[in-house]
């Protein structure tokens, strides 16, 4: 019975060293709960969770209640991945420093590396951003299927080469925690249909897996508040600011250079104008266009409708490469985009032997492309604690959540300034500081159009390199304040402009 839910395995994890069977879960479950952690949620979180875990546990088994694709496919437990998946150089540096080799692997599948501004331009309220030679920020652009991929084959190599062994439980849904409200000791789990190889009627029943560790890695969609309730403790305080925003995609192969400029165009929306659209080069000669709208001009995902959209944002550029480009796939849509944070970190939240991670802890308005990269910073926080508290000892969950919001708090505080003025009833409600730098950020964006000093510092910070703080500098701040606001150019620039003559 029990290896109905212990049966599956990666495709990925055939002959690896690193790759446990359902059965080496079956020798092992009763024994090894002291030291043994499980990860709910086998997605990029839960998958650089496991890195953080390594050489701390005896064995990390991943609960995952998706089977993994063949090669870099879509998978329906991450419906977003359809979408635009931009990552940022900060992220990227995180995942290197867990994960070394990492960003090659990424480049030998496919991915393309923007520079903004120099090869990925924004058009601003003001016009279009010059692009200066800056690459300070390489930022990744590939579709979401190969970075998951990438990032899994690697976590199985880290795996195979450290004293952890890793079990990885395919189409297994955890759905419940064991313990007290004090402390967490396990996961109820259950297979899910079609991943019951063993023929049985009904739903399968659900099964322990002893941890003295659980990290919740399991997205938008945690049970985590209802979990709690089912111990006896009081749900996280939960923050919501949503800015009502719709994303619509769709992926085209250019028919000819006129459909592949030769930089990403990123056209957001700004007040006055509340449509925008990306267009970036992805893997494959594929080129990726998402549209987004605020509440009523959310982006129709009808053929038609979704080409029509791109002649109403703020600029017509992306809309006339249209029909240099055809389709190669349908439009997806997506709606939930609220920026969400369930605060974990306050004192008392967390019991014992339970840490939170990823989306599960903070979903962000996709628009800012931050979500992987906190995923990857919250598993290096993760490891530090492990490391500078001596792994496993008690107060580890509660020391581990605040470095997890320590590393999710400046992207938190991007997200919400930028969206508080779009967001309605009580999340709309700001004080005069929030408002304050609202206005100075907005000013700083616009005047980086033209100056590249700013500019550096602006993507400095939205790229999770430095602290929002470090946009209070005296020097941006008297460029920022100081210096007029000047027009963009009037069409995407065609040349690079070398820093020494723009500054
Ligand atoms: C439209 C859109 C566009 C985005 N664009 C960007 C971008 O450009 N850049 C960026 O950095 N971020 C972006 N994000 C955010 C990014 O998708 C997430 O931050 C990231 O996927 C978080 O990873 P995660 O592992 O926490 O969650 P997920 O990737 O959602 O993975 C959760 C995993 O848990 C599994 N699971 C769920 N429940 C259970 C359960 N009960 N039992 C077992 N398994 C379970 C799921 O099957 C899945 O595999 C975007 C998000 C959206 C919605």
């Amino acid at each position: 019975m029990r290896d109905r839910w212990c049966e599956g395995r990666s495709p990925d994890l055939k002959g690896r060293p690193g790759g446990r069977t359902g059965a080496a879960v079956e020798e092992t479950a009763e024994t090894a709960g002291e030291r043994r952690a499980v990860v709910i949620g086998g997605g990029l979180a839960g998958m650089l969770a496991v890195t953080a875990l390594l050489g701390h546990v005896d064995t990390v088994t991943v609960v995952e209640r998706d089977r993994y694709p063949e090669g870099h496919a879509f998978r329906k437990g991450v419906p977003q991945a359809r979408h635009l998946h931009v990552f940022l150089s900060g992220g990227l540096r995180a995942l290197e420093e867990l994960l070394p080799g990492t960003g090659r692997a990424f480049t030998d599948a496919g991915a393309r590396t923007l520079y903004p501004p120099s090869d990925l331009v924004t058009r601003t309220a003001v016009g279009w951003q010059h692009r200066f030679e800056e690459r300070r920020h390489g930022c990744l652009s590939v579709t979401r299927p190969v970075i998951d991929g990438v990032v899994r084959a690697r976590v199985l190599r880290a795996a195979a080469a450290s004293a952890t062994r890793l079990e990885v439980l395919e189409a297994t849904e955890a759905v419940g925690l064991t313990g007290d409200a004090g402390r967490v000791t396990g996961v109820r789990v259950r297979a899910r249909a079609g991943g019951d190889r063993t023929g049985g009627a009904g739903p399968a029943a659900a099964q322990t897996v002893p941890a003295a560790l659980v990290v919740d890695a399991s997205g938008r969609s945690s049970k985590a508040p209802q979990w709690f309730a089912e111990l006896g403790r009081p749900a996280p305080r939960q923050e919501t600011v949503d800015a009502g925003i719709a994303y619509a995609t769709r992926m085209f192969r250019p028919t000819g250079p006129a459909g592949a400029p030769d930089m990403g165009i990123n056209i957001p929306g700004w007040p006055g104008s509340p449509r925008g659209a990306v267009y970036v080069p992805v893997e494959g000669g594929i080129w990726l266009l998402t549209a987004a709208g605020v509440r009523g001009h959310h982006p129709p995902t009808d053929d038609q409708g979704f080409a029509d959209f791109t002649a109403t944002i703020g600029d017509p550029y992306i809309h006339g490469l249209l029909p240099h480009a055809e389709p190669v796939s349908p439009v997806y849509g997506f709606r939930d985009t609220a920026n969400r944070r369930r605060h974990y970190e306050r004192p008392g939240t967390v019991p014992e032997g339970f840490v939170v991670v990823g989306d599960a802890n903070c979903t962000f308005n996709p628009i800012y492309g931050q979500g992987m990269s906190i995923a990857a910073l919250d598993a290096l926080a993760l490891r530090r604690t492990l490391e500078s508290g001596g792994g496993l000892r008690p107060g580890l969950a509660r020391r581990a959540q605040r470095a997890v919001a320590r590393a999710t708090e400046p992207a938190w505080m991007i997200a919400i300034g930028a969206d508080r003025p779009y967001a309605s009833g009580a999340d709309a409600r700001s004080g005069l500081g929030e408002r304050l730098m609202s206005w100075y950020v907005q000013r700083l964006i616009l005047r980086s159009v033209v100056d590249p000093v700013l500019g550096a510092a602006f993507r400095d910070v939205s790229c999770l390199t430095v602290p929002p703080s470090r946009l209070m500098a005296p020097r941006t701040v008297l460029r920022t304040v100081l210096l007029p606001l000047r027009p963009g150019a009037g069409a995407p620039p065609a040349a690079v402009v070398p820093l020494r003559r723009a500054a």
